[in-house]
Order: structure tokens, then sequence, then C-alpha cells
């Protein structure tokens, strides 16, 4: 029996050079020998590290490069000191970036010929200004002091940021909940923090409509109230003007909180060490209840600032753009710290990437230049619906790196963004990171010069420094071109210190699954290296598929139904079976323009089996829906699609994005099952 690998197998050797970069390769023996060169000891590995950490600012050196006495706790750059806070503002300033643009900011709403209202430019000096004020405010009208943890439920505006360092100053820190999450939701991480501050605004502007924000708060601080908990304070920041309600002794507006308070007060930037930590953060929980990943400073920014200048081979003049929201770790680390530590013009937008239409992306491409662009497979796979001309119309030739992030990109996805998003020239690649990881662990680099050949589909390879093995249920490393677990062998800067207030359960999901072996970072994930090394992950470990002996990783079979033209998205689960013990389950979205039919389903079928063969195309069962169940990061929640085929509970579903996917769900197992 033929393995349904084969498949992906003919994208090992799908060797992509952007015409650019033709001499500027590595082969793939030199990147290799670079690579072991500083894993091959504790001594160089230190020293590569080191190297990086020595180019930012500290207010006081470390004495010690990783502490790993007490393993899986590792600390790194012990005795060092420094802030977010100061590395992002003042010591750009120090480096003479002044009056650089730090943040351009679009709000959504567009005039009647598609332009813009608003927006704002801000420069590293106004950055520095705005979160000295805020600081202030906080401290001598607050009482906020050192480690109190505030909550932040905030649109995409230029606040966040600013409150943002304006809490790492004072050496405070935050919690930032995503702000499309429901009221219940919020109420859970407030109190997880302890918050006794909230700040959010009073709404925002998406897809041309208002959607008021302060109500959840106030839903959300009712929760906390009925639990136990007190909120003492909720600052809103005005942005679209919506009304609401307002509770005299606990409501407080932003810029009232800032009337008195000058332009040029200066707030001492707290020196922070290397058992302090930045911030609390929920996963996307995409396969169960959220865990709240505890970020470090030192080691978190030496691990943004390496990749900022690895993977994104960021340069002064960049117009650089992650499309992520800050509510997630993808904003936190490459729309705030990373790119304003390394003195970037970072763009933030407000809004959806179809208002006022699907090219808005496009034309703020077009609009500002940009050269360094990060999204999602999900808005990618969204985009690809549309006819190329919707955006190639628009001047994207100065985008010179477009990468992804959160799944697996399907490498029919990923020849579409290297086409039409890459105009056949930019480095593309899916880094593969996670909450946790707090920085990009695998990529391409064009910031060492030379970049290894791209792939369609593929993560590339780990960064150096970090190494990564792909091992069977019991440890052992599994061979190139084999499916496995993914996991990290060695401890990295950027990595989680604990889960917040939740140490055994740190120990237990991340390196419960081979203690008997060693201290191996389990990532949750189902990968393949191939022959050359390079990373490719599969998809959730939870989340693959037993067909007749086979483990398959979800992206396989996902992949291999988007590569037919028909299809827009798909999501793979599998099915009990008697007698084969798994069958896959599929559910599609057609493009448009298809319509759902049972010839549909035998083309799919057939096209099923040329593309992965008869073992998982035999059994399979394909059903239509028009939306899959997403998480509000846009992930697609396969554990709710097992759930329903099997009849179980649905299990947490606090960031499910729309409960109406699950019903269609619903609807569509009943055609098939
Ligand atoms: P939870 O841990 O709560 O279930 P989550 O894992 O979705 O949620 P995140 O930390 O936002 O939360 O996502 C990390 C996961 O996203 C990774 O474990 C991986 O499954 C997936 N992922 C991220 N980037 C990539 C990528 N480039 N290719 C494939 N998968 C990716
Ligand atoms: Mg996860």
């Amino acid at each position: 029996m033929t393995d349904p690998i084969e498949n992906l197998k003919k994208e090992f050797e799908n060797y992509i050079v952007p015409p650019s970069w033709k001499d500027r390769v590595w082969e793939i023996e030199d990147f290799r020998k670079f690579r072991e060169d500083i894993l091959k000891d504790r001594e160089s590995l230190e020293k590569w590290w080191e190297k990086w950490a020595n180019e930012i600012f500290w207010f006081k050196k470390w004495d010690k490069v990783l502490d790993d006495s007490n393993p899986p706790f590792y600390r790194w750059f012990i005795g060092g000191e420094t802030n977010l806070a100061y590395l992002c503002a003042d010591w750009q300033i120090e480096q003479g970036r002044k009056n650089k643009v730090a943040i351009i900011w679009e709000g959504e709403p567009v005039d009647e010929k598609g332009e813009p209202l608003e927006v704002r430019k801000i420069t590293y000096y106004d950055l520095y200004r705005e979160s000295n004020r805020i600081a202030y405010m906080l401290k001598e009208k607050l009482g906020v002091k050192k480690d109190e943890i505030l909550t932040f439920y905030m649109p995409m505006i230029p606040e966040l940021p600013f409150y943002m360092l304006a809490v790492q100053r004072l050496g405070a820190k935050h919690s930032i909940v995503f702000s499309g999450f429901s009221a219940e939701a919020l109420a859970i991480r407030i109190m997880d923090a302890g918050a006794r501050i909230v700040v959010t605004s009073d709404g925002v502007y998406r897809r041309g409509k208002v959607v008021p924000l302060k109500p959840i708060v106030d839903e959300a601080v009712k929760i906390c109230e009925r639990e136990g908990h007190k909120v003492e304070k909720v600052i809103v920041v005005k942005r679209a003007g919506n009304e609401i309600s307002w509770y005299e002794d606990r409501d407080v507006w932003h810029d009232e909180l800032l009337e008195d308070i000058s332009g040029n007060v200066e707030v001492e930037c707290v020196p922070l060490g290397s058992e302090d930590f930045s911030f609390i953060l929920y996963t996307s929980g995409t396969t169960g209840r959220p865990k709240g990943a505890q970020h470090s400073v030192g080691g978190y920014a030496v691990h943004l600032y390496a990749t900022m200048k690895m993977i994104w081979d960021i340069q002064d003049d960049d117009i650089y753009w992650c499309t992520a929201d800050i509510g997630w770790i993808t904003g936190h680390s490459y729309i705030v710290y990373g790119p304003l530590m390394t003195g970037a013009t970072s763009i933030m937008y407000e809004g959806a990437p179809n208002y006022p239409d699907i090219g808005r992306w496009a034309a703020m491409i077009e609009r500002y230049g940009v050269t360094i662009f990060y999204t999602a497979p999900t808005a990618i796979r969204m985009l690809m619906r549309e006819p190329e001309e919707t955006f190639t119309k628009y001047d994207l030739s100065t985008l010179r790196i477009v990468n992804s992030v959160g799944e697996p990109i399907n490498p029919e996805a990923w020849n579409w963004y290297y086409k039409v998003f890459g105009h056949n020239d930019a480095v593309v690649t899916s880094t593969w990171w996670m909450t946790e990881t707090g920085g990009i662990i695998t990529g391409h680099f064009p910031g060492l010069g030379k970049i290894t050949p791209l792939k369609p589909g593929t993560n590339g390879f780990p960064i150096p420094g970090i190494n990564v093995a792909v091992f069977d249920d019991d440890g052992n490393p599994v061979e190139p071109g084999k499916r496995g677990y993914y996991v990290i062998t060695n401890p990295w800067p950027g990595m989680l210190m604990t889960l917040f207030k939740d140490p055994e359960r740190y120990i237990d999901v991340y390196f419960g699954k081979y203690k008997s072996k060693g201290w191996y970072y389990y990532t949750g994930d189902f990968a393949m290296l191939d022959p050359d090394g390079y990373v490719w992950v599969l998809g959730r470990a939870d989340d693959i598929l037993k067909v007749a002996g086979h483990r398959i990783g979800t992206a396989e079979v996902e992949s291999a139904l988007v590569s037919h033209s028909a299809v827009a998205e798909a999501a793979c689960v599998g099915k009990s079976d008697e007698i084969k013990g798994e069958v896959p389950l599929i559910y599609v979205v057609l493009k448009k323009g298809y319509e759902p039919s049972d010839e549909m389903v035998s083309e799919l079928k057939k096209h099923l089996r040329s593309t992965m063969g008869p073992v998982v195309a035999s059994d399979a069962l394909i059903t239509f829906v028009d939306t899959l169940p997403k998480t509000r990061s846009g992930k697609i929640m396969r554990r709710l699609l097992r759930a329903v085929a099997e009849g179980k509970d649905l299990g947490d579903i606090t960031t499910l994005e729309s409960d109406v996917a699950v019903e269609e769900a619903k609807k569509a197992y009943e055609i098939v099952k």
C-alpha cells in the first residue's frame, strides 16, 4: 500500500528561488553546517545569543546567558536589566530616530473615492511622549505600581501600543484580551489576572459599522463582581463616538485623565531583570481551554530583535506591515515590540480587509509602499476566491518579503501568494511559531544575506540557535519524510517562562509527553522534516487521522482538496469507523460560482484519489458548508467538527468566532453520516 504522503513529497523538491535572490542562495549543506556550528555545544550556543543580546540596550548587562539549573523553567540573561518600553521609544530616540515615523495608523472609514478619512503618523518622539504621559497618569492618579497587571480590551487604535509601553515603563504588566471576545471570556481573563483596571474604547469601526466595546466590558465587570472580583476603574478611549452607559464612580475617559498632564512629563523607566515578566497572553483556544503564557523581558526582547533582523531583514527604509490584531501574540511581537525595538515604520490598520472592498489591503500596500507583509493563511484563502486582477491592479511591486503565520499554508495558497502579492520575486515563508514561543521559530533568513530555496507550503528551517525534531510516540526521532510529533529540543530566549499561576500545567502540557527522555518542548503539532531538513507542519497532533494504519495530518488532506479549482477551503477530521478505525470526514467550502451537488462530491473524491491515493479517498465523506468554525484569530476548530460527528459536548467554545458555523456543520454532517 502506498503512503498517502506522496502528494506532499513532490513539494520536497520544488525549489523556488526568487529571481532577485539568485546570487544569494545557501547550499543546503553549508546552511546545515552553519546551524550545526552554533548548536554544537553550550558555549557556541550562548555566544550566538549573546551576539544578538549585545546589539540591544541594557541598563545592566547579564552575568550569565542561560540558567538551566531548574528545568524546564529556563532563565535567560541572568543579572541583566532592560525594559521593553525603553527599547521601543527612548533607545530609538537615542539612535537618532526621534522624528522617524514609528506607526502609520489607518482608520477604517473611507470617503466616496475609497480614500481613508483618518491617517495618523506617529513618530518615535510622539510614542515616547504619549506613553510617558499615560505612565505618569497611571502612576500618579491611579496608583499603578510595578508588577500590577492591567487588562486591555482595545481595538486597533494607537492608544493600545501607547498603553502597552506605558505599563512596561512602570514595570507593570498587561494582559490583552482580543476585542472580539465575549463578556464571559473577558471576565475570566480579568479575574485570572486580578486586574483592578481595565482599558477599553467606546467602540470601533468594523466593516463600515460601529461595533460597541464598552457594553461588553460593562457586562464582564458585572460577571467579575458576581464572582467577588472588583474592577475599580474602567478607562475609556473615545474612538467611535457611540453612545454608552456610564458608571460615575468607576468609568473615566482617557482624555479627561490626561487633560492636565503636560506633553513633556517623563517617568523613570523601571529596569527589569530576568525573573521579571513583561506580560501574560492567552493562547487562541483552538485545541481546548486557553493557556496563559507568561513572557520574559530580556529573553523575549532578544528573540524579537534577532528575528526582526534574520527573518524580516528589517532596514531603516522598510515599510513593514503585519495584519494581525494586537490582541494575539503575532500583534504583540510583530506589530508592537519587534518592529519598534528595531526602529521600523510599522503599519497598523483598524478595520476589516474587505471594507470598502476586498482590495483594501492591496490599496494600502500601494498607498504606503509596503515592503514587508505578514498575514494569515485564512486571509490568503479568502483573497484567493477573487480574481487576481482585484489585487494586481494596485502596485504591489514594493513587497520584498511576504510571510504567513497561524496555520499550515496549502501549497496552492502559497503559490497564489507568491505570484499575486510576491509578484514572483518576494521571499515567502510560512513562519511557524506559537503564543508560547514568544517569537518566530522557523523561516527563511534573508537577513543573513542568503536564503535557502523556498518550497511551496514549507515552514523553512528552525532559526539558527534553535533546534527541532520529529518524534514518534516513544520519543525516538523519526526519519526524514516520515510524520511525527514536533518538538523543540533546546531552550530558546523567547520561550514562555511558565503558564500564569499554573506551573504544573506548564510542565505537563509542554514537557510531559517525553519526560522520560529529557526536557523536550512538545509543541502539540504534527510535522515532518524533509531530506533537506526543511520543516513541514502538518496540523495539530490532536487532529490527525488514523486511516488504515497511517497517521495523516489534516493539512495533507486539506491541501489536496484546496488544490482543486472549485475549493476555497476545507477542514478534515477523522470519524470513527468500525472497520477502518477512522475515515476522513471533510467539510468543503466552495469558491464563488460553484454549487454543492452529488456530481461535485464524486468529482472531489476523484481528485482526492488522484492526489492522495485510494486509502484516503475511498471512504472519505465529503460535505459542504458556507463557513467553517474558526477561532477569533481565524484558525479552523477541528475539534468542534469532531465533536459534532461524535455527538459529543463541544467543550470550551469561548474562543469560537460564530455559532452559525457549528449549526451549519451539524446540518452538513446529517447529510453524509
Ligand atoms: P490553543 O493552544 O489554545 O489551542 P492555538 O494553538 O491556536 O490555541 P496559537 O498560539 O495562537 O494558539 O497558535 C499556535 C499554533 O498555530 C501552532 O501550534 C500551530 O498549530 C499553528 N501554527 C502557527 N503558525 C503556523 C505555521 N506557519 N504553519 C503551521 N501551523 C502553524
Ligand atoms: Mg496551542
